[in-house]
């Protein structure tokens, strides 16, 4: 095993524990993944991250593979050197952005998936063994496997293929040689179908992965309905490994995930919402473009301990985003990364002191609309 994970606490299944990679770098669990899409973390440097409380930072393998080349990243040294963050790193494998392609620009077969670049139209291909090559060179501390991520809601006969495909090309990822201390994580299928999804977890299981990521949900279903799938996935997983669901970053799914037993976390929710100047607070999320805020003096919310919060009038932030000043997008991702980072260090300790149960259920009353 080239990521060691050990479980500090539970709150019924709930778990609070920490990560440490082959090179050392280590984590607390549950943990959030900030997403550097194109090796960053849109509007701020590896400074502000660690200022947020981040501690693990996802990057995306199509974008970098397609700008600047894994090349040019391996040249310099790889990911942590490239981009300056010392701390772990977790790369996807391109999968999820290829899939998620205009239909036209991706094409799709057993062996693999040739798409078009969204940069310059130029034709590329993705196979298990390449997404693991490309991964290798970039560097990161833990890679996933190249898996196929159908939207939802799909006809079950492209939920199966799915499954199938994803099964055959996972047995071929962990046989591909990849860099020295990468761990390599195995990802579930399976739509919204229960017995889909403990199928394709348990077969994913038996191929033996580092950590087992649940992929293709929070892509269209309803919440209620995400739940019974990933329970039914997690009912397949071991318990010692890292569960990381793919994608999903709002309050209320993380606080049901958590509370089935799930570690790791990404999604775009908290900086794509600061760009667009959607603020999340303790009392929930609000637009700072309303005209209300137009003249208000008070902080993004009143209890944030963050830098923007002590420094900045909503009055401010709203004015930077309302004549695009690319430091009004800065300051409310800062704070908003910030927050969900801290509400995650909250769960954490929710569970560590055996009350994660009353911290679901304030968080649902606020989120679960
Ligand atoms: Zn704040």
């Amino acid at each position: 095993v080239t990521i060691s994970f050990a479980i500090e606490a539970k709150d019924g299944d709930a778990r609070a524990g920490h990560a440490v990679t082959a090179s050392g770098r280590r984590f607390a669990t549950p943990a959030f993944m900030p997403v550097g899409t194109r090796g960053v973390v849109r509007t701020l440097d590896s400074e502000d991250l660690l200022r947020t409380g981040a501690e693990i930072v996802l990057a995306n393998t199509y974008h970098l593979m397609l700008r600047p080349g894994a090349d040019a990243v391996a040249a310099v040294g790889g990911l942590h050197r490239f981009t300056g963050w010392e701390g772990p790193m977790l790369t996807d494998s391109g999968g999820f952005q290829v899939f998620s392609l205009p239909s036209g620009t991706v094409k799709v077969d057993d062996d693999g998936v040739t798409f078009r670049s969204a940069y310059d139209g130029s034709s590329h291909r993705l196979t298990p063994e390449r997404a693991v090559e490309v991964q290798a060179m970039l560097g990161a501390d833990v890679q996933m496997v190249l898996d196929v991520c159908p939207p939802l809601p799909s006809p079950p006969e492209v939920v199966r293929q799915a499954v199938e495909r994803t099964a055959a090309w996972a047995a071929r990822a962990k046989a591909a040689p990849r860099g020295e201390g990468q761990a390599l994580f195995g990802i579930a299928q399976g739509g919204i179908d229960e017995a889909l999804r403990a199928e394709s977890a348990s077969r994913t299981v038996e191929i033996g992965f580092d950590g087992y990521g649940i992929g293709g949900l929070s892509v269209g279903e309803s919440r209620e309905e995400m739940g019974p799938a990933l329970a039914a996935a997690i009912s397949a997983l071991p318990a010692d490994r890292i569960r990381y669901l793919m994608g999903v970053g709002d309050p209320a799914r993380l606080v049901d995930a958590v509370a089935m037993g799930v570690d790791l976390f990404d999604c775009v929710l908290p900086t794509r919402h600061g760009r667009h100047g959607t603020v999340l607070t303790d009392a929930g999320r609000y637009n700072l473009s309303n005209a209300r805020f137009r003249a208000d003096p008070g902080p993004l919310d009143d209890a944030c301990p963050c830098e923007v919060c002590q420094r900045s009038s909503r009055a401010y932030l709203r004015h930077l985003l309302s004549v695009q000043e690319p430091t009004g997008a800065r300051l409310v991702t800062l704070h908003n990364l910030g927050w969900l980072l801290r509400f995650v260090a909250d769960m954490r300790a929710a569970i560590c002191e055996g009350s994660f149960g009353a911290f679901r259920t304030s968080t649902l009353a606020i989120w679960s609309t």
